[in-house]
């Protein structure tokens, strides 16, 4: 926005006042003939609205359509050693929590889960809105342990998180399934599908051993290890 502008605006404006904001300003100079600084709002209104569009609209992380450009976007391309590592963290019985609480408190839940997932990551990753009570957590320049290290303490993080001030009687945990993928395949287009889908599979298989746990693929073995889980965690502190 045009610094002579920036007074019009409310302070702490949401973004979507923001753009119809420009929007309006971009509509009145347009028809005053100042080309230049209406196409500068219009070009703000754009920014903000391509920005919004990368976000998950209930607890404003990145969605879906962030995590497919990121995957099949250039980054990519600077996949190597020591390589990136995608979890997929489900929410452990959540229906629960909505036919208990109400889906305003699992609604409230599903934001405080999105920030502690964001909390912990290192500046080069990111977590996004996978879809429903599902969330995607992307870490390039990783390498397996350290990877299994970031989501184990994501999981201890959300446990641990004090839950029973939002309703006496509430407690959250997650499953991870962690897939790491530690050099640049010939098949860069079916690698992160791949990837999820194993990230998918251990998820899956997190939950079958009892849920509030990390499963990851230990290469040397081939094995797949739940993390052993501490029941003390998951009382809620
Ligand atoms: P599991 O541990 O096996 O994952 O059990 P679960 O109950 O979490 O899994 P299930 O797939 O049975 O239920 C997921 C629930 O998540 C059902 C759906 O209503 C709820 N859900 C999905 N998206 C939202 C949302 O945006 N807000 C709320 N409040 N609930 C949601
Ligand atoms: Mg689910
Ligand atoms: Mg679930």
């Amino acid at each position: 926005m045009a610094a002579d502008d920036e007074a019009a605006l409310p302070p702490g404006a949401p973004t979507t006042d923001l753009l119809s904001l420009h929007e309006s300003i971009a509509g009145v100079l347009a028809t005053q003939g100042d080309w230049r600084r209406a196409y500068h709002h219009l070009k703000s209104a754009f920014d903000l609205a391509r920005a919004g569009s990368l976000r998950d609209t209930l607890t404003s992380s990145y969605n879906r359509r962030y995590l497919d450009q990121w995957l099949h976007g250039p980054a990519v391309d600077h996949r190597g050693p020591p390589g990136v590592a995608i979890a997929l963290v489900d929410l452990d019985l959540f229906k629960d929590v909505n036919d208990t609480f109400g889906h305003l408190v699992g609604d409230r839940v599903l934001r405080e889960v999105a920030d502690l997932l964001q909390q912990g990551l290192p500046p080069e990753a990111f977590c996004a809105r996978y879809g429903g009570e599902e969330f995607a957590l992307v870490i390039p320049d990783v390498d397996a342990a350290r990877a299994v290290r970031i989501a184990d303490t994501a999981r201890i993080r959300v446990a641990r998180h004090p839950w029973r001030r939002i309703r006496p009687g509430l407690s959250v945990t997650i499953s991870v399934g962690l897939a790491h993928e530690s050099r640049m395949e010939p098949d860069l287009a079916a690698e992160p599908e791949r990837q999820l889908r194993s990230a998918d599979t251990l998820l899956y298989m997190a939950k079958r051993a009892g849920r509030n746990k990390v499963a990851y693929q230990d290469r040397e073995s081939s094995r797949t290890i739940p993390h052993p889980m501490n029941t003390a965690e998951s009382a809620g502190a």
